[in-house]
């Protein structure tokens, strides 16, 4: 309790903050989101019919649930139809939607993106724009890929590098989402950890951690391009503090943005600059503790992007083009690489933008993964079928919830009246991924590592 007291104790002075109401809002349990996936056409009222309670005001597609029913035991969570996350972090959508930004053509990066909410929110935004999701530590990187991969699209490339390495890439992106490592008190509520390991010393090494990764990346913002920094912290020294530093020394500005008075969000002018931004209180608000400003680059330097240097990445040789077509749709706008045995696609109008990547980060993922040829043996990839592309050249299976849980738990199963090969394997209209039908049995192809491990 000794680290509560000392928190509540620095907080005293951070713009919305009042002692009893927080303690009060933490005595309470945290709501439950989720943010539903549009690209996949998912009706909420069909998913959770009983639960649904009332829209999280400042984003599209996304709902508080009046409970916490089993995600784990739900296959739509799996194929990716809807993600739960907290409701203030949702705020970014708001954000985007304020900015005007264009959903077309842009490259955008989420630099700190693991598990992956703020990213799946971007892609959801970014029908048509690149997506660079970066996470640096690789266990988090793997959870980033999966969950990248559930939500499914083409145009997301996941990337593995320190934010210096990134910075590299000067004036390549047009958005820049820095969700920063810090104190985490935002998620007390949720998370005892957070609460127990909390000090001042902890928030001040957050604080320089928080510099270091924003001067890091930095150069690779466009001029006139946005940087969006936010923390689940309530320290000042984490928020505005590190607001004004970059608003001190960069070419930066501070952008404000309208929020309607009944959200509960309080603006907060930073110290120095009187910068804008955001909190997130949760006696304020019907979400956890949050942070966010948004910066622009002053658009008076050159633009150095073009001069950026690229690493071909080869066609497949047109007999493998040939094949790979009559196992895959609509690949007249898609590039199709091989990359290590696989092969991929990627909308061919972010090509150039992936070469100039490959030259200069470490991508775990690019596009979606199709499959690859054994012999004359064709296999299809798990990214494949989560991706949304249409899968008109397999048989499908359609699985009850029952059916669908023993899939997702790579157990056996068993359907009749199935035609033998590759079979699609669907629920409730979306797609969970692949099963091979023989002769007298079926042959679960579900990631053995993503497998739902908790029987009902
Ligand atoms: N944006 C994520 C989301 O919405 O799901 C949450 C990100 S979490 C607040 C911060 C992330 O930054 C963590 O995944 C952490 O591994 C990563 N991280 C830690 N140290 C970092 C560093 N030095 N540079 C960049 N990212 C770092």
């Amino acid at each position: 309790m000794a680290s509560l007291e000392s928190a509540l104790q620095s907080w005293q002075n951070a713009p919305g903050f009042d002692k009893q109401a927080w303690l009060l809002a933490h005595a309470q349990s945290a709501p439950v989101n989720i943010r539903v996936n549009a690209q996949k056409n998912v009706q909420v009222n069909q998913l959770f019919p009983s639960l649904i309670g009332p829209n999280v005001p400042w984003c599209s597609n996304a709902f508080q649930l009046t409970e916490r029913p089993s995600f784990v035991h739900h296959p739509v969570w799996h194929a990716g139809g809807f993600y739960v996350q907290e409701a203030s972090s949702m705020f970014l959508w708001h954000i985007l939607e304020s900015l005007n930004l264009s959903k077309d053509g842009l490259h955008v990066l989420d630099l700190c993106a693991a598990p992956g909410g703020k990213s799946t929110l971007l892609a959801s935004y970014f029908t048509n724009s690149l997506l660079v999701s970066n996470e640096v530590i690789k266990s988090r990187n793997a959870i980033l890929v999966e969950n990248i991969t559930k939500w499914g699209g083409n145009n997301t490339v996941v990337v593995q590098n320190d934010p210096a390495q990134i910075g590299k890439l000067q004036h390549f992106f047009d958005c820049v989402v820095v969700d920063a490592p810090c104190s985490g008190s935002g998620l007390f509520r949720k998370d005892q950890d957070a609460l127990a390991n909390w000090t001042e010393e902890q928030v001040f090494h957050c604080q320089a951690r928080q510099k270091r990764i924003l001067e890091d990346i930095w150069p690779s913002v466009k001029p006139g391009g946005y940087l969006i920094y936010s923390t689940c912290s309530y320290s000042q020294e984490e928020n505005e503090d590190v607001t004004d530093f970059i608003l001190e020394n960069e070419d930066a500005k501070s952008v404000s943005i309208p929020v309607s008075d009944d959200w509960g969000i309080v603006v907060s002018p930073t110290k120095k600059y009187q910068g804008s931004s955001f909190r997130f209180w949760p006696h304020k608000v019907k979400g956890e503790g949050f942070f966010l400003a948004v910066i622009q680059k002053q658009s008076t330097q050159m633009d150095y992007s073009s001069s950026l240097s690229a690493r071909k990445i080869q066609s497949i040789p047109s007999k493998l083009s040939i094949l790979t077509k009559q196992m895959v749709s609509n690949t007249d706008e898609m590039h199709l690489f091989n990359e290590a045995n696989m092969i991929r696609m990627i909308p061919t109008s972010f090509l150039a933008a992936l070469e100039i990547l490959a030259a200069h980060v470490y991508i775990k993922k690019a596009g979606v993964a199709l499959g690859e040829w054994k012999g004359q043996s064709w296999i299809p990839h798990h990214e494949f079928a989560l991706s949304g592309a249409v899968l008109d050249n397999y048989p499908r299976m359609d699985l009850n919830t029952h059916e669908a849980l023993q899939y997702l738990m790579r157990k056996d199963f068993f359907v009749e009246g199935l035609q033998h090969g590759w079979n699609s394997v669907w629920h409730e209209g979306l797609c969970l991924g692949w099963a091979k039908v023989l002769p007298n049995r079926i042959n679960n192809y579900y990631p053995n590592s993503w497998r739902i491990l908790k029987d009902i």
